[in-house]
């Protein structure tokens, strides 16, 4: 018997493509490693079980080629390669390490870029998905970036890695009144991060009232939300590459802000830590 096909997440097509999460124009640029092997990971927590470890160890090939099945033809061949040369020239720039001024225009394309790879990303897995259907099609549509998406652009010093985190938990906020209502999608606070060359990318989302991953975890000694950040705006002309330059440490403090905002008080839920880097 055949598994039913899965719908594609832009639009009612099954979902009949695979898509590349580091893009094939990008692989050149990317680091190279002469017998590439990489892990993928994903770990499970509930309360109740405690964790359940799934995926494989040691792979051969490289991560970059890793692909995701969650769109059709169409969109991938449509508006999503659109999208994906319109960024492409600010892109490799940000993945050199060269100088470049993003405008609010050069800057929102990159942001969508970016949400459009982390929306991906989320539904490798449908059980722990966060972006609901109308914000995908929005994006789709009218290109817009959910309002709860805050994205960083963070340059780092490690030469030779290829990485990539997504942190997703059902949170309910203790207390009286139930916050979130008990009904929803799965997950409703994520971050993501993935190296693209020089820069991490890093997206926070929270979908509570009164819930960010910003303000229950300020990075030290520079706080790389006031100063990275894409989206939403801080200035007109945001320029790469910026300070601070992290280290391997700090891109792991960074890539593990919501653990880390987790541990402090007043949330729990069932959470998924999806790993996947080379090695
Ligand atoms: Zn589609």
């Amino acid at each position: 018997m055949s598994r039913p096909q899965k719908q594609c997440i832009f639009c009612t097509n099954p979902a009949n493509s695979k898509e590349h999460f580091w893009p094939e124009w990008m692989h050149e640029l990317l680091p190279q490693l002469p017998d590439p092997r990489h892990n993928r990971k994903a770990y499970h927590y509930h309360p109740k079980v405690g964790t359940i470890e799934e995926g494989a160890s040691h792979r051969p090939g490289a991560l970059h080629t890793i692909k995701i099945r969650a769109v059709c033809a169409t969109c991938n061949t449509g508006w999503m390669r659109n999208l994906e040369e319109a960024a492409r020239p600010f892109l490799t720039p940000l993945i050199k390490g060269s100088l470049i001024a993003l405008g609010v225009e050069q800057g929102t394309i990159v942001a969508r870029w970016v949400a459009l790879k982390c929306i991906v990303a989320e539904h490798a897995s449908r059980d722990t998905t966060l972006t609901p259907e109308t914000d995908r099609f929005a994006l789709r549509d009218r290109g817009a970036i959910p309002d709860y998406f805050q994205i960083y652009l963070i340059n780092h010093n490690i030469k030779h890695g290829i990485r990539y985190n997504r942190h997703s938990v059902g949170i309910s906020l203790t207390g009286p009144v139930s916050n979130p209502p008990p009904w929803g999608r799965p997950k409703n606070v994520q971050s993501i991060s993935f190296l693209l060359g020089r820069i991490l990318v890093h997206l926070n989302a929270s979908r509570i009232e009164n819930y960010t991953i910003e303000s229950r975890y300020r990075t030290f000694p520079i706080n790389v939300w006031e100063t990275c950040r894409l989206w939403p705006f801080v200035g007109n002309n945001m320029v790469w590459p910026r300070r601070p330059l992290l280290d391997r440490g700090g891109v792991s403090s960074v890539s593990s802000a919501l653990e880390i905002a987790l541990s402090g008080p007043r949330s729990r839920g069932v959470t998924t830590l999806q790993r996947a880097r080379d090695g």
